[in-house]
């Protein structure tokens, strides 16, 4: 469910929607009322259940709004200043998600967009996508790194070391079921060292999150013939086995068209 300022209007008497204002402007507002006590639930229609069910959707918003904003100005490693950048790229996505996918960092496309997975690799994973009849709106699509490396080169350590606390704030705000790591970058930086040995076996996160890894996109964008058919199988049983454990979990209709 992705909250908007309506809903927020709906559940809460007094709230004023200022005409002209950006949308994530008017949640700052409205935010500030509701600590303030100026605004105040509406009782008559709405349950507390739905109430806090209300105020987690809108807090998770604006802090996953806050962390583009970080993300924004962060200057925690050289990337930012390398000559290919043009700008950041942060994640995107529903924050309300129980499916997250990390891969490695931004490429040429999302430089020039500012939008993960949106390059050559990124329409193969919407093909993906679309054939396990997932939302790409409705899961929360992330890099280890939020800066274009030079060239497309790895990003080094101390540069996925510097990017982690975003990564991290992303984990901790979305708080997937699952997440699926795409390429060896995205699996390194969950202490495992070979995608070949360790795509498709789950491993568990902070203690309740399902990890699975799997080959990003790219790489199959490099194989052909029998190789590109080996890898695209595995990379499809490998989502179809993280579709498994959401519908286990009880989730998946929150991501499906
Ligand atoms: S890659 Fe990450 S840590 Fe480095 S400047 Fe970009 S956002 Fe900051």
């Amino acid at each position: 469910m992705v909250l908007t300022v309506k809903d927020v209007k709906t559940a809460f008497d007094g709230v004023v929607i200022e005409k002209g204002k950006p949308e994530i402007e008017l949640f700052f507002i409205i935010r500030e009322k509701i600590r303030q006590k100026e605004v105040v639930l509406d009782k008559k229609n709405i349950t507390p259940k739905k109430k806090k069910e209300i105020i987690e959707l809108f807090e998770k918003n604006i802090t996953i709004e806050l962390i583009r904003e970080k993300v924004q100005k962060c200057k925690k490693c050289e990337l930012y200043r390398a000559e290919c950048h043009t700008q950041k790229v942060p994640g995107c996505g529903s924050p309300y998600t129980p499916l997250m996918l990390i891969g490695e960092g931004p490429g040429f496309e999302e430089d020039k967009q500012g939008k993960p997975f949106v390059g050559r690799a990124g329409k193969l994973l919407d093909r993906l996508l679309e054939k396990l009849k997932i939302c790409r709106e409705k899961i929360y699509i992330t890099n280890v790194v939020k800066c274009r490396p030079p060239r497309n080169r790895n990003p080094l350590p101390k540069e996925v070391k510097a990017c982690s606390e975003l990564l991290e704030m992303e984990i901790s705000i979305v708080n997937p079921r699952v997440i699926i790591l795409l390429g060896s970058i995205a699996l390194q930086y969950f202490g495992k060292k070979s995608i070949t040995r360790e795509r498709g076996k789950w491993f568990v996160y902070r203690d309740n999150i399902w990890v699975l890894p799997t080959y990003h996109p790219a790489f199959l964008l490099r194989k052909t013939g029998e190789a590109l058919k080996k890898s695209k199988w595995q990379v499809w049983n490998d989502f179809n086995l993280a579709l498994k454990r959401l519908e286990e979990l009880k989730v998946i209709d929150s991501i499906v068209r």
